[in-house]
Order: structure tokens, then sequence, then C-alpha cells
């Protein structure tokens, strides 16, 4: 899906109450919330397409598993629930698709840790039980549940298409006034008595009241152009995809062991195959390179 486009060169902004840098899942959802809470004069400026920085091939899992301080839990509930009801208002589907979460403990003290944050989230009211070895196997033939202690379920919860949503929520910010414009870069920030007052853009200059950084993996560098340190460095995370494997169904849930480190749902015919790395590697210390997109 292409993104709709409203750049032209006779109407590019000069001023803005709010400009967000950036057009990924979290510029677009900055944008849709304020255009949804009134703020009529929302300019949204992404460099290349929107999704091009890490949105497009983010896996999709929407997911309050390890979400155990309350804003966190409060964010993945509400994003659920939004992401699950926002094609009715766009017309333009997120993908999401509730085929359920698990997690599983192999070790005690992992049994211990995941019985702790399914109480928490009972207190919140969120839907994730303990389920048997054997209601893991049920769930998910596929598994090889030896070591399996106890499963965490969550079967309201389950994954989106990030580029879709995205699309969604540019649509949505779209239809409240807000104005999303590709293929402008910001190159720097102005001030003046210790507030902002505008960007630079390789299209020209945009006063604005406020502006957020939403650049992703590049906010250090934005963060840079107004003088102001963000503690962020991009690691690398992996993902791989198999071809057909015997036995997938499409509505298999998500299933996450933490020990292992892996999540692991269908794709197609085969397996999305998810690793957090305990200890990740640090990707480009010096610089995001500013031409990276869709890489
Ligand atoms: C392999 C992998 C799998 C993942 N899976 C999941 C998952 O299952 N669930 C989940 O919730 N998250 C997942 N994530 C994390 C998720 O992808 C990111 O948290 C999310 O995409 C970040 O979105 P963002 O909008 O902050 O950044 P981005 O999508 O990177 O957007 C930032 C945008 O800013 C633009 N930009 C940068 N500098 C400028 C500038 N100077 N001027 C104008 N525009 C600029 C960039 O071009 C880019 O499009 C995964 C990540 C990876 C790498």
């Amino acid at each position: 899906m292409t993104a709709e486009k409203t750049t032209s060169s006779d109407t590019f902004p000069s001023h803005a109450q709010v400009v967000i840098i950036g057009g990924g899942v979290i510029g677009t959802n900055i944008a849709y919330h304020l255009a949804h809470l009134g703020v009529r004069d929302v300019v949204l400026l992404e460099a290349h397409r929107l999704t091009a920085g890490t949105t497009w091939h983010a896996a999709g899992l929407v997911t309050s598993a390890g979400m155990v301080d309350e804003t966190a839990m409060f964010m993945a509930r509400y994003t659920r629930d939004f992401y699950e009801k926002l094609e009715a208002e766009t017309g333009i589907a997120t993908g999401f698709r509730p085929i359920g979460h698990i997690s599983t403990a192999t070790t005690p003290q992992r049994l211990e840790a995941l019985r702790r944050d399914c109480a928490f989230l009972h207190g919140f009211g969120v839907e994730h039980r303990e389920i048997s070895r054997e209601e893991v196997k049920a769930l998910w033939p596929l598994a090889n549940v030896d070591d399996v202690l106890a499963g965490f379920f969550n079967e309201q919860e389950g994954r989106i298409d990030p580029v879709d949503v995205t699309m969604s929520l540019a649509k949505g910010a779209r239809m409240k006034g807000a104005r999303i414009i590709e293929g402008v870069r910001v190159n720097g920030i102005t001030q003046a008595n210790g507030r902002v007052t505008g960007v630079l853009t390789d299209r020209g200059p945009i006063a604005a009241e406020t502006i957020v950084n939403a650049a992703g993996m590049w906010g250090r560098e934005v963060g840079r152009m107004a003088g102001v340190d963000v503690a962020l460095q991009a690691a690398e995370h992996y993902y791989i995809i198999t071809e057909r494997v015997e036995g997938v169904d499409r509505d298999l849930p998500i299933i996450e062991d933490p020990d292992l480190y892996g999540y692991y749902r269908p794709e197609g015919d085969g397996l999305l195959v998810g690793l957090f790395e305990p200890v990740a590697a640090p990707w480009q210390l010096d610089e995001i390179p500013r031409d990276f997109a869709f890489g």
C-alpha cells in the first residue's frame, strides 16, 4: 500500500502549531491523537515515505506480556483495543487478528516471575491465565513442550500489520485535518529564548510552537539539532521467516519462550521466528545513516 501524497510546492506550510518529525508508527499515532484531541494545525514531516524506518519490518506483535508497570500495560491494552476499531473509522484495515499470545515457563524462576506478571495483569482486568503443559501442546501442536512447566495465555491479543496500521493512522489524522508530508527532511531546529521556534527543512523553514521528535532510531540526531541529548542507541534485532512448515495454521497463537529469547508466529505457510538477544549488538555507534530506508 502506498501513502496518500499531500505534497505540492505551492502548499508547503510556513507555520504549524505542532511539527512532528518522523512518519513511523509513533509519529502517525501522535498525529492521529493530537488531531483527535482538537489540535488543528499539525504537520508531520517524513524524510522518506511513511514506515521507511523500523516500522515496516516490525513483527507486529501486540501484547501486554511483560508490560508490568501500569503505564506500559495501559499503553499495550489501549493499543490493542484501538487497533481493533480503527478500520471502522478510516476504512483502512490494520491487520489486527486476535490469534492469542502464550508465554511459556521452562524454569521455576520463570514460572514464579510469570505468575507474578499474571497476577499484576489480573489486577487491571487483563484476561491472562495460567495453562498447563498439555494445554500449551493443544494450542500449539508443533511445539516440543517437554521442558514446559506451564504457559500463560491471553486469547484477546495478537498481531497487526505495521504498515497497514501506520497508513490507517495517517488517514485518521488527515481526516481530522493533520498534514502529512513525505520526502521532506528536517535538517535543523531553530530556537529563541530557550524555546523551539521551528524547523529547517530541505523545502524551507516551518515556524512551530511545538516540535515532536518521533524519529525513532534517528532520535538522537534529531535531539542534537536542539541541543538535547537523547540517550538512545540502535541495537540489532532479528527475525527469520521460514519456508512452508507442515502443520502451520495461520490461526496459531503467538508463542514466546522467554528462557530461549524466542518468539514464534505463523507467517503465510511458514513461521516467523524472532530472537530477543539478551545482549544485543549496537548498530551504527556514530550516526544512523541518513539514507537508510526500508533497510
Ligand atoms: C525485527 C524487528 C521486529 C520488531 N517487532 C516488533 C513487534 O512485534 N511489536 C512491536 O511493538 N515492536 C516491534 N519492533 C519495534 C518497532 O519496529 C519499533 O518500536 C517501531 O517501529 C518504532 O517506530 P518509530 O515510529 O519510533 O520509528 P520509525 O519507524 O523508525 O520511524 C522514524 C521515522 O523518522 C524518519 N526520520 C528520521 N530522521 C528524520 C528527519 N531528520 N526528518 C524527517 N524524518 C526523519 C525516518 O525516515 C523514519 O521513517 C520490532 C523491531 C524490529 C527491528
